[in-house]
């Protein structure tokens, strides 16, 4: 890269969104600190700073294309590593909206495997980085400004010994990609500023994770398991997801607190309690690894920091900071990438300037953007709860939404455009407005029809066409 480079980042947070975005801004800083809170050399379980971690985590496969960009060889080392690679068309059994996907061949590979495999393979990656240097086990406590609080010069920070005494570090930029416990909304109301609104939806899900062993006498075609809720009655779900060394994450799930137990017993129970017994059959005889492990507080919550009528320069904030979309729906990790690509995009535009006033309003809006398709399917799935909070006030744009996805739900199956290009906007890898394309709506529109009328015209056979509940 031939970048005039500015001379020091500094990023909050050394997750997903925090080690994408260093490894962007390194196109662009000749220096880039990560602090992060936790040790992350050689982790090989769960750690403090991440615990959703226990829980089942699919990456889409837009977000390990991006991935595997920013840090080449990336997927095969995750191969290499044990991770597991699926055709979601007919290596994936996903019971949506009352009815069982069809089994259809897609181009689509995305992988299987633990978070803990996910963010160490990264961060290997990002460590042997030369212009990357990770402070390990070290907390952010304060953002420091010029005198005039008009732009962010740095940060006070503190290793997480007993008597550590506080450090400054300065910086061009800093980035605060710390997570659902970002500090930047009371920082920034402390000098000044106006803090973003906040929206928040909440259907409140609720998890229950176990870790299993695969059995060795599986025969079960699928390497992933799928069952999800039917609004508005039936509020459980549960995914298998495949794991490195033959195992399976389990997590169930439960709608507006209908919560999985994290008892023995009660965890099976529930299991069989899903519109489909398919995953408490894959279970009932499968050795646990893990202990039972809940996550309660998972609603959708947004910062609008593309609305704010006045930045503190030189600063930004990323990933779950700025939006924490139900994890149901799987897209957190995925958006977390799309918006460190977007944040070199927005870099790319202040190249040969001195200085990078109007950068944070820039990015901030262009993320805004970003996160605005996600945060709408994500919404809009979870006001089928009628008394999702949040949900009573449901427009007329969302309505209309729900009512079409319905249609696109009977639709997939009997018409294989349809199949396809519903599999390429799960996996994000096209953006859902391409269901709303005109050729693809009247390819949708006349397949319900069809149906519409073979179920007029005989009902018997049309029997086939209704959602199975099996
Ligand atoms: C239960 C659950 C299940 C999920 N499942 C999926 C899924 O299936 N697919 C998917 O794509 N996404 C999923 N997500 C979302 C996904 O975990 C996040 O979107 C993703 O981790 C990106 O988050 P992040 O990097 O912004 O923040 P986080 O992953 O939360 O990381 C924040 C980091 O900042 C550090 N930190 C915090 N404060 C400080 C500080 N003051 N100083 C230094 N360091 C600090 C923390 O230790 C942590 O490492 C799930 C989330 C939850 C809650």
């Amino acid at each position: 890269m031939t970048h005039k480079k500015f001379d020091h980042a500094i990023v909050i947070g050394g997750s997903i969104a925090g080690l994408t975005a260093a490894r962007v801004l390194t196109d662009y800083f000749a220096q880039v600190t990560v602090i992060e809170r936790d040790h992350l050399q050689g982790m090989t379980d769960f750690r403090k700073g991440v615990p959703q971690a226990r829980h089942a985590h699919g990456l889409m496969l837009r977000g390990l294309r991006l991935l595997d960009q920013m840090f080449p060889g990336l997927e095969q080392e995750l191969l290499a590593g044990g991770a597991i690679q699926v055709d979601p068309g007919v290596e994936q059994d996903a019971f949506i909206q009352g009815q069982w996907l069809p089994r259809f061949e897609t181009d689509l590979r995305p992988i299987g495997c633990s978070r803990v495999l996910l963010e160490q393979t990264i961060y290997q990656q990002a460590s042997r980085h030369p212009q990357i240097s990770i402070r390990e086990g070290y907390e952010v406590q304060e953002l420091l400004t010029d005198e005039g609080r008009t732009k962010a010069t740095g940060v006070v920070c503190r290793a997480r010994t007993p008597a550590a005494a506080a450090e400054t570090l300065l910086a061009d930029l800093i980035v605060d990609a710390s997570g659902r416990s970002s500090n930047t909304p009371e920082w920034l109301a402390q000098l000044g500023y106006t803090p973003p609104k906040e929206s928040v939806v909440n259907s409140f899900p609720g998890y229950s994770t176990r870790i299993y062993e695969r059995p060795a006498n599986f025969t079960g075609t699928w390497k992933v398991l799928i069952v999800f809720p039917v609004p508005p009655d039936r509020k459980r779900g549960g995914v298998i997801f495949p794991l490195e060394g033959n195992r399976w994450h389990v997590t169930l799930f439960g709608m507006m607190k209908d919560h999985p137990p994290t008892d023995e017993a009660g965890y099976l129970t529930f299991a069989q309690s899903l519109p489909s017994l398919r995953v408490y059959e894959a279970i009932e005889q499968a050795r646990p690894l893990s202990a039972i492990s809940g996550y309660r507080q998972a609603e959708n919550r947004l910062y609008h920091y593309d609305q704010l009528p006045r930045y503190l320069e030189h600063f930004i904030v990323i990933g779950d900071a700025v939006y924490a979309l139900n994890p149901v729906y799987g897209q957190g990790m995925t958006v977390a990438a799309m918006g460190s690509t977007k944040l070199a995009e927005c870099l790319q535009s202040f190249q040969g300037k001195e200085n990078l006033i109007g950068l944070a309003a820039q990015f901030q809006k262009a993320l805004g953007k970003i996160v605005a398709g996600p945060w709408q399917m994500a919404t809009g799935e979870d006001m089928r709860w009628l008394n999702a909070e949040g949900g009573q006030a449901l427009d007329f744009p969302t309505r209309l939404i729900q009512k079409y996805m319905n249609l696109v739900v009977l639709a997939i199956g009997q018409n294989p455009k349809v199949t396809a290009q519903f599999f390429r906007v799960l996996q994000m890898v096209d953006e859902p407005t391409v269901l709303f394309k005109p050729a693809m709506m009247l390819e949708i529109l006349r397949t319900v029809y069809r149906i519409k009328r073979a179920q007029k015209t005989a009902p018997g056979d049309a029997a086939a066409l209704q959602p199975t509940t099996g």
